[in-house]
């Protein structure tokens, strides 16, 4: 049985960590991205890892000719669809941006999939969709609430048309949704990570750039949260074991697996961390200090969140593996070959 993979986004942080491991489990894959947000050397880092020759066709989801002729030319079975913008701040800024992006390439990779009889996918989601939880951990019951920015609505609505497309095409398509929590670290070679361009968003990509003194200092964003030591918490997962995820979703779904053709799980460690804990972590990990001090809250940021991970543990046979130590070293090895640092 053939085992190609189409993964859009595939140069990205979480895509290029996903190629390494399909690859490594026995799939072929086909890496398809629009390098805006992405660098082609993170390919260059998945074939060295892997010992293979994948190929990165450059290419934009939003342009359906350009994807046709992608289906046209591999026969792919299985779709891993991580191509998407991601950053909080900007679709409010740039919504239209983002719904393009977001919705109308999932559209487009979906009546491509019907088109060419393409059955699998998987699709990126994310822990944006419960909001500020009720009640803790969330389980994929966990009623969603109304996303506070865009991209959170995309996320939502991206869900509700592969619901309904399931609901409208049982026998010709089958979905998981992954809900992530907090993606970080890199890849134990240290030859893919996170690149994040200009100043990080992100928590952890801005403590190995104050660690390794490119920032001043880290910004704490709330001290008066209603947690232990008053700031936020959230769920770190391992990216390589987020990776992995996405693997056992891919075997479940083509296996025959699946209880329904539409599923969701979170994909979190199930535990639940402070920034506080995290710079401290960090520190005790790398034996580097991160200068920080404590700010005031972001707009957006909810107050605290991980997952119920029980569903995914039992259904997809997965768990996170690394300690949350093992992974900030890995962050921190990336960080220092990125910046030459011995
Ligand atoms: N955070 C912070 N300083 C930063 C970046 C993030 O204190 O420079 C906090 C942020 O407020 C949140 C947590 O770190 O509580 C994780 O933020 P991140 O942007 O990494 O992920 P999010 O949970 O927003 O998706």
């Amino acid at each position: 049985m053939k085992k190609s993979v189409l993964v859009t986004g595939g140069a990205g942080f979480i895509g290029s960590h996903t190629a390494v491991e399909l690859i490594e489990a026995g799939y072929d894959v086909v890496i398809a991205d629009n390098l805006s947000n992405s660098e082609a050397a993170a390919v260059e880092g998945v074939r060295k890892i892997t010992g293979t020759n994948v190929p990165l066709e450059v290419a934009d989801c939003c342009d359906r000719e350009a994807m046709d002729a992608l289906f046209r030319k591999y026969a792919f079975d299985s779709v891993i669809h991580f191509a998407a913008s991601k950053a909080v701040g900007e679709s409010v800024e740039k919504p239209l941006l983002y719904y393009r992006n977001n919705i109308l390439s999932l559209v487009n990779i979906l009546e491509l999939m019907l088109k060419h009889g393409v059955k699998n996918i998987v699709f990126s989601s994310s822990c944006t969709v419960y909001g500020e939880p009720d009640k803790l951990p969330v389980t994929e019951r966990t009623p969603r609430k109304k996303a506070n920015s865009p991209y959170g609505n995309t996320k939502q609505i991206a869900e509700d048309i592969l619901k309904d497309t399931t609901i409208a095409h049982p026998d010709a398509l089958r979905v998981i949704a992954l809900r992530y929590f907090n993606p970080i670290g890199a890849h134990p070679s240290a030859l893919i990570g996170e690149l994040p361009k200009g100043v990080p968003g992100n928590l952890v990509p801005y403590i190995t750039q104050t660690a390794a003194s490119l920032r001043e200092c880290l910004s704490i964003f709330g001290g008066d949260y209603d947690t232990p030591d008053g700031s936020a918490i959230r769920d770190y997962i391992d990216v390589t074991d987020l990776a992995k995820a996405h693997v056992a979703a891919m075997s479940r779904m083509r296996e025959g697996k699946s209880r329904s053709v539409y599923e969701i799980f979170n994909i979190g460690t199930g535990k639940g961390l402070s920034v506080l804990e995290l710079v401290d972590k960090f520190e005790r990990a790398t034996g580097v200090k991160v200068p920080h001090k404590i700010v005031g809250r972001r707009a957006g940021d909810i107050e605290k969140i991980w997952a119920d991970t029980s569903y995914a543990n039992r259904e997809l046979g997965w768990k996170a593996e690394k300690t949350t130590e093992e992974t900030l070293a890995s962050a921190w090895a990336w960080e220092k070959r990125l910046r030459s640092i011995e």
